[in-house]
């Protein structure tokens, strides 16, 4: 079977595919599909939830492709912030930017505020939806605090910035499956990885 994974993050697919199983426990094999390979172009992220915005690619990628779909959206919600960005995580520092200024800027707005007070969590929802429209959704949840510089060079986005709770490192200082192990979108996946390893059929 043939699952499409409706992202076009490179760094969230090689996350993913360290995490989703190779088949399902009937032994058929399970393929993951990209975007690219469909043409589609994932529509604009309206929702004023994480839920919602995950729903809206997964659904149209569903809808588009006739495979089942999978799609996160993904939200780091600041204490000091009132849970800023949120659901405006990527674009912080405005509509074009980039994952530096996103960076910069939130240092910049927390410029002063103690370690003890720099608390926050990444928050991930990943939806699984058919092509009839029906759709499951999974969550994980990341525990953490904004660093007061940067460091390492693994990852993506707030990666060089957040520093993980249990690990007290940072996820730009960690390997994939590391990162996975213990991140929002890993423990969503894994998730995901269970239904799928519940399920001859889907
Ligand atoms: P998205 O809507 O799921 O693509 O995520 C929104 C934004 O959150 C991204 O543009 C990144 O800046 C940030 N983000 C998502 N996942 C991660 C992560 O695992 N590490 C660091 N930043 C992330």
């Amino acid at each position: 079977m043939q699952i499409l994974l409706a992202t076009g993050n490179t760094h969230k697919l090689s996350e993913l595919q360290r995490v989703l199983p190779v088949c399902l426990p009937n032994g058929e094999k399970i393929d993951y599909a990209i975007l690219p390979n469909f043409h589609i172009t994932l529509p604009e992220e309206t929702g004023t939830t994480l839920m919602e915005n995950a729903r809206l690619k997964a659904t149209y990628a569903a809808a588009q492709s006739g495979l089942v779909s999978l799609s996160d959206d993904t939200g780091l919600e600041v204490d000091y912030l009132r849970g800023a960005p949120g659901v405006h995580t990527a674009r912080y520092a405005g509509e074009a930017c980039d994952a530096k200024a996103n960076n910069q800027k939130l240092l910049q707005v927390l410029a002063g505020v103690p370690p003890e007070k720099r608390t926050a969590r990444f928050c991930t929802v990943a939806c699984m939806a058919w092509p009839d429209g029906h759709v499951k959704f999974f969550e994980g949840v990341c525990n953490g605090h904004i660093a007061l510089d940067y460091q390492g060079s693994n990852g993506f986005g707030y990666d060089p910035i957040f520093i993980v709770d249990e690990l007290g490192k940072r996820f730009a200082e960690l390997s994939t499956d590391e990162k996975n192990a213990v991140s929002h979108r890993g423990r969503a996946f894994q998730k995901v990885a269970a239904f799928l390893a519940n399920n001859t059929s889907l």
